[in-house]
């Protein structure tokens, strides 16, 4: 079934004018060449039996005479009768019912119908040789049967039809069908930064604007007609659309918003688009077309992709820098040596500032411990026996107190240990432990014993400076009494001490 499409449309009006051509020819005379062929053929075979007809009469022979009328007529479909007439207007001699079909002829002169020669008998016009023929048909189609003109008016119109169709089908595609958008409208659309795409309801692109032709490097006659789906484009994956955007518009008749698109094509680099298609629809809401717009984020994109970069390494230098400082702060708050906290860091807990992950405890037990005549190590052995002595005491006061207990050196072979939440008693007796351990070590060959002070909060100091005061009285105590001992700190040792 042939659509009214507009090539359809074109093509009934063109064999319409054709068919009308036709007719005035035929009305004008124009096409009645076979008719007076037709005439001059019955006048030339007309002449020449009257030219026989004159030589029978002359030579007298009346059944020759008659013969000749009679084959006239028998031979020749179109002759209906054929008579001779005086010049008075009798009739001679006539075959068939020559009256009848004689009524009617022109008296004047010939007709294609009735036609009229004169018989010369001895010089003398002497009587009329008269041949009725049948009506004009013109030339008749030797199979159907019906005048040729008719057969001629139905295949013009047949095969016109369809070659003109197919004509105007092709010849339509090649027209620019960009000619359909009114030239303000193409100014304005190329007035725009962004990519505008007018598509029919095929898909097929009718406008490019400027903006798209210079994004896509592309000539606007390379682009008409052509699918837009054609040229290389590429749904960029994690997003609702599931298809090109004004595929979806098209199909669906609903807006697309916001679709990210790339286009990649070989030698060019890829460019990204978010891109919006609003269907154009007739008066009943049928898809037309649609109008695409592209807005070029390429760059945006390869910034985002590039922030996205910096963030990434922005995390691995913020963990860098956490672990140098936390490494920073670990060795801010040690001793090199020994690896205990330093002076600093055992002020600063004791002052009520957390150390490490530390916080200051509301009740501890201090011990102060001094490795005693550590002079003559040093004299006898050197600094570097010295050091493993020192080494030495820090591990052994480890190895007894507990994890969370604090143990810094607070210079020379000097030690405070905190030990949170334990009565003096108990802390007494941790050092004692300390003490007798170090007593029984040797170390590089040399065998040392250490002095302690103990003290407690419970006891009564008031701040950092007392406790510490407190304890190394006590300490003191431990060496005046002979060393290698644990003094507890009390009022008494006090003004024994003083
Ligand atoms: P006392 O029994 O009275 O404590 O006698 P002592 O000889 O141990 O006296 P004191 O505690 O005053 O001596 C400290 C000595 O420790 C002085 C110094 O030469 C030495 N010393 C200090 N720091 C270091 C160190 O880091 N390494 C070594 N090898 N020796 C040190
Ligand atoms: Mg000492
Ligand atoms: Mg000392």
């Amino acid at each position: 079934m042939i659509r009214i499409t507009p090539a359809v449309r074109l093509s009934i009006g063109l064999i319409i004018l054709v068919i009308s051509i036709l007719l005035l020819a035929q009305a004008l005379g124009l096409t009645t060449g076979t008719e007076k062929q037709q005439f001059e053929t019955r006048k030339q075979f007309a002449e020449t039996l009257a030219a026989q007809i004159s030589i029978a009469i002359n030579r007298g022979d009346d059944s020759l005479l008659r013969d000749i009328m009679d084959a006239a007529v028998a031979r020749n479909s179109e002759v209906q009768s054929a008579a001779i007439r005086t010049n008075d207007g009798d009739i001679l001699i006539q075959t068939n019912q020559h009256a009848d079909f004689w009524k009617g002829a022109d008296p004047a002169k010939s007709t294609p119908t009735h036609m009229r020669f004169p018989l010369i008998i001895n010089n003398i016009k002497r009587a009329n040789f008269e041949v009725s023929f049948k009506a004009l048909s013109g030339e008749r189609h030797p199979l159907l049967h019906i005048p040729t003109f008719i057969v001629l008016i139905v295949f013009v119109s047949i095969s016109g039809f369809f070659g003109f169709w197919l004509y105007i089908r092709r010849v339509l595609k090649h027209l620019d069908p960009s000619a359909v958008v009114p030239a303000r409208v193409r100014n304005a659309l190329n007035i725009l930064a962004e990519g505008v795409l007018i598509l029919d309801k095929r898909e097929q692109i009718v406008l490019v604007n400027a903006g798209l032709l210079e994004k896509l490097n592309r000539e606007e006659k390379n682009l008409i007609g052509k699918k837009a789906s054609s040229l290389g484009w590429h749904l960029v994956e994690h997003q609702d659309a599931q298809e090109l955007p004004w595929l979806t518009a098209l199909s669906s008749n609903q807006k697309q918003v916001n679709v990210r698109v790339s286009l990649s094509r070989a030698e060019q680099p890829t460019k990204m688009f978010r891109v919006n298609a609003v269907p154009i629809l007739d008066a009943k809401g049928l898809s037309q077309g649609t109008i695409v717009v592209f807005d070029d984020i390429t760059e945006l994109e390869e910034k985002t992709l590039l922030l996205e970069d910096m963030i990434k390494e922005l995390a691995k230098s913020r963990i860098a820098i956490e672990s140098k400082n936390k490494e920073l702060s670990f060795l801010a708050t040690r001793d090199p040596l020994t690896n205990c906290f330093n002076r600093r860091a055992l002020y600063d807990y004791l002052e009520g500032k957390s150390v490490g992950s530390r916080k200051t405890d509301t009740d501890y037990a201090c011990i102060m411990a001094d490795i005693d005549h550590f002079k003559r190590v040093n004299d006898t052995y050197g600094h570097g026996v010295g050091d493993d002595v020192i080494k030495m005491m820090a591990t052994t006061i480890k190895e007894v107190v507990r994890e969370d207990d604090i143990v810094a050196r607070m210079g020379g072979e000097e030690f405070c240990i905190i030990l949170p939440n334990t009565p003096l008693d108990v802390a007494h007796s941790i050092a004692e432990r300390c003490r007798e351990k170090i007593w029984s070590k040797t170390t590089s060959g040399v065998k040392v014993t250490a002095s302690f002070g103990v003290t407690s909060l419970a006891l009564g100091a008031k701040d950092s400076t007392e406790i510490i005061h407190q304890a190394d009285e006590a300490l003191y105590s431990s060496k005046e009494n002979g060393r290698n001992k644990v003094t507890s700190w009390s009022t008494e040792i006090v003004s024994k001490g003083g």
